[in-house]
């Protein structure tokens, strides 16, 4: 008999609070990956650097667990075929993951579970994506919280009292040994080309940290830690560095923070992947145009913080922060485009993407989420590039050299004040 681990969203071996548990059953573990069709369908770019990441770390994983005399079986199928097949051939105690809080994850794993149930087969999922779960941040009266500073100052409270413990992989455990009988699919196979952007490995820089508060905020400079891509596919633990948040900088792990309140947020709203948190912002209909958007996208708005914005996050996968907070301000309030185009488009091209923290970035800057910047808080992109990028650093790295932006600057697609004047009638409709 023996136990599976499903890797996720948790590429790693050591801290993995899943994978441990498998181990300490003293059964021999299988190791699975499963790219499920499901979710690649929804991937419209061939060369998908999401794709390429988790494809890549795929093998490093089968090249440690070989080490081990074990290996990862890839498997490109529904997971509910695969763990059938895998009942089928082997004897099979459980499977053992880690909690996803995403609406179609609970469903995926549900059904998993109902399948474990029906083979007498045991199902554990374990917290291991977050600090804390969901359900362990609440109000006094069990409900969950719709604003983020109470939430986070009963997180850290929570946090003084437990603080989170890693775990390097369990010596003890054993893996279950490599046979010749399984062939890991290739990136073709599973539909997808190799993207030319490359993820740096993750980098617990102790000394960005530590200055994090001073340098956040400025997009030429390589002042956040670009670990989000990492968090996001488990390739670092959130444990190990919460913990160095903690020593190091309090604003940095308020970002963490940020990071578990959206879980929470789409754990108790999972409408809110589609719909406005709140109902009265279902009214509103945003009435931008298609031509805007595509302008949007190119980066060709007239608003150089805006293109530059845009262009860095087609090029390389990642936006700065403050860059993301304007171009989402700006699709939302000044071209009046509903704000899920853009949450789509960057669902698409962020790195980083994580269904969570992408619908609460763009419900916040659109000011229709859960403790969002209110509708009548309007970016102005001037402003803000004069604020952030004062010597036109940023804009000058994205925008020089650009084949169809040329040297000359282009008008601005909507006057700002007129933007402003129209965002707030528009608004206004369901503020009266
Ligand atoms: P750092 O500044 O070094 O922060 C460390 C980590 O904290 C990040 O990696 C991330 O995991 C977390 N974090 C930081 N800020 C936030 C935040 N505001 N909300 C939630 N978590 C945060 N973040 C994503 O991880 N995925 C997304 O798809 C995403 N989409 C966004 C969309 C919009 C419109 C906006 C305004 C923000 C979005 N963010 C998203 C939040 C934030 O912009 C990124 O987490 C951050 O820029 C990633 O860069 P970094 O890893 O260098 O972050």
């Amino acid at each position: 008999s023996l136990a599976i681990h499903w890797f996720r969203r948790d590429l790693r071996l050591d801290d993995n609070t899943a994978l441990n548990a498998a181990l300490a059953t003293g059964l021999p573990v299988m190791c699975v990956f499963i790219f499920d069709p499901n979710i690649l369908r929804h991937l419209k770019i061939k060369n998908d650097s999401r794709i390429t990441f988790i494809f890549d770390t795929l093998q490093k994983l089968d090249a440690d667990l070989r080490a081990r005399g074990s290996m990862l079986r890839i498997f490109f199928d529904a997971p509910l075929s695969v763990y059938e097949r895998l009942f089928q051939s082997f004897n099979v105690r459980g499977i053992w993951c880690n909690e996803d809080y995403e609406p179609y994850a609970r469903e995926r794993d549900a059904a998993v579970a109902g399948l474990c149930k029906a083979k007498g087969a045991e199902f554990h999922a374990h917290k291991d994506h977050v600090v804390f779960a969901p359900h362990e941040v609440l109000k006094d009266d069990g409900k969950p919280y719709n604003v983020f500073t109470p939430y986070s100052r009963r997180w850290l409270a929570r946090f003084a009292d437990e603080p989170p413990v890693y775990h390097e992989l369990a010596s003890k455990g054993k893996f279950l040994p490599a046979t010749a009988d399984h062939q890991n699919p290739g990136l073709r196979a599973i539909g997808f080309e190799r993207s030319a952007i490359a993820v740096p490995p993750p980098l617990f820089d102790a000394a960005l940290i530590e200055h994090y508060s001073d340098t956040r905020d400025i997009p030429s400079v390589a002042g956040t830690s670009r670990l989000g891509v990492h968090l996001r596919f488990g390739t670092v633990s959130i444990r190990a560095l919460a913990a160095l948040a903690a020593r190091l900088s309090q604003k940095f792990l308020a970002e963490l923070i940020w990071r578990e309140f959206y879980q929470m947020i789409i754990w108790y709203y999972p409408h809110t992947t589609k719909r406005p948190f709140r109902a009265i912002y279902e009214q509103l209909k945003f009435p931008g145009s298609e031509a805007d958007f595509k302008a949007w996208t190119r980066g060709e708005t007239g608003y150089p913080l805006v293109d530059a914005g845009m262009r860095e996050l087609v090029a390389t996968g990642f936006m700065h922060n403050r860059v993301r907070m304007l171009v989402a301000s700006f699709l939302t309030k000044h071209l009046l485009c509903d704000w899920r185009w853009g949450e789509h488009f960057f669902a698409q091209h962020l790195l980083d993407f994580e269904l969570a923290s992408n619908v609460g970035g763009w419900q916040w800057s659109a000011g229709i989420g859960v403790d969002a910047a209110p509708y009548f808080r309007i970016f102005n992109p001037s402003e803000q590039q004069k604020k952030f990028d004062p010597k036109n650093i940023y804009i000058d790295r994205w925008l020089k050299n650009d084949n169809f932006f040329g040297t000359e600057a282009r008008a601005p697609i909507v006057d700002h004040r007129f933007a402003r004047e129209r965002c707030l009638k528009f608004f206004s409709t369901v503020h009266p």
